[in-house]
């Protein structure tokens, strides 16, 4: 996938910062081992002396053979000799070499002329990092997502809010245990301050300590992103939100309806939603709004997605926002 320009240079800045401290580290401590060890030093410029010699004879071709043999035992003897001085100083090779962050591309970001596994991570990781700056991912978890502020009187002879929400708090709980890139959708229902958030961010934390890609934000802040881009024509900007929102491990998408209504950001939202379907590509929806109220600010064809493809979890309960504020359980 591509991000904006800026992305790519953070990840540069970073590596270039990675092996530069990899190779300035290695290099402090060989010149420690030098300091208390001279004889060190002048072995491993035999050892360099010995194989530049050795690529020299190949070169010139004359007795080639007799030059290698002792060039290459001279050079085995000094390798020995400089193993046992480590040794004697209570080091070893690892100690004196650059330890990379990433072994495969020692932190260049390219193996083979090919972009290396960890750059790629990188580039992953910041462009989350920049979406999730617009909305930050503050941390929920289960254990403190509280039932007893939901009533356990029955209701109508269904089960009481308190049962209702344990049943969700559990199917979340669930979720976020067997969380994978294959999971299903879930669709958050329900008035305000019911906990929806919560739960979402407590699932979120968890998939991004299994160490999934995962972006959150309200449907409000994706849609001023959605926005921006639209006429931002500068490569720095654009086409960043869109890729991420399509492409993430999982996206979690608060508030849905709450954002301006525009007929550009509706079609962008159904298509992120559809494109996340078609890719069976977790998503977790919540909204306040209901399924006839989704059908008028969408259309019909949204809410048949929705009801064919996620999950309902209808919350219910009394605002418990305004029950913690006032003391009341
Ligand atoms: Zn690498």
């Amino acid at each position: 996938m591509g991000y904006a320009k800026q992305v790519y240079l953070e990840a540069e800045a970073t590596l270039n910062r990675r092996h530069n401290d990899a190779v300035r580290h290695a290099q402090q401590k060989l010149d420690a081992f030098y300091a208390v060890c001279p004889e060190a030093e002048a072995v491993r410029r035999r050892i360099a002396s010995t194989a530049s010699q050795a690529a020299k004879a190949v070169l010139r071709g004359t007795d080639v053979r007799a030059s290698l043999e002792t060039l290459k035992a001279e050079n085995l003897e000094a390798q020995r000799r400089f193993s046992e001085l480590l040794a004697t100083h209570g080091l070893t090779r690892a100690d004196i070499e650059p330890q990379y962050h990433c072994a495969k591309c020692e932190d260049t970001g390219y193996v083979d002329g090919r972009m290396c596994s960890c750059h790629r991570a990188l580039l992953r990781q910041i462009a989350y990092e920049n979406l999730n700056r617009i909305s930050p991912l503050t941390l929920s978890t289960f254990e403190d997502f509280s039932l007893e502020y939901y009533s356990d009187a029955p209701v109508d002879g269904r089960r009481s809010d308190r049962e209702q929400m344990r049943y969700i708090l559990d199917y979340c709980k669930r979720y976020a245990e067997t969380f994978s890139a294959k999971s299903g959708n879930l669709f958050f229902t329900g008035a305000t301050g019911l906990g929806k958030t919560h739960l979402s961010l407590a699932i979120a934390s968890a998939a991004i300590d299994k160490g999934f890609g995962v972006v959150y934000g309200t449907a409000q802040n994706f849609a001023i992103a959605l926005e921006r881009e639209r006429f931002a024509r500068s490569e720095e900007t654009s086409g960043d939100t869109l890729e991420l929102l399509n492409d993430c491990d999982l996206l979690i998408l608060d508030d849905l309806g709450m954002e301006i209504s525009s007929s550009y950001i509706t079609a962008m939202i159904y298509n992120v939603i559809d494109t996340r379907i078609m890719l069976a590509k977790p998503t977790i929806i919540s909204t306040n709004l209901s399924m006839q109220e989704l059908e008028k600010r969408y259309n019909e064809r949204f809410v048949s997605r929705v009801l064919g493809f996620y999950d309902r979890m209808p919350f219910r309960g009394k605002d418990i926002r305004a029950k913690r504020k006032f003391g009341r359980h």
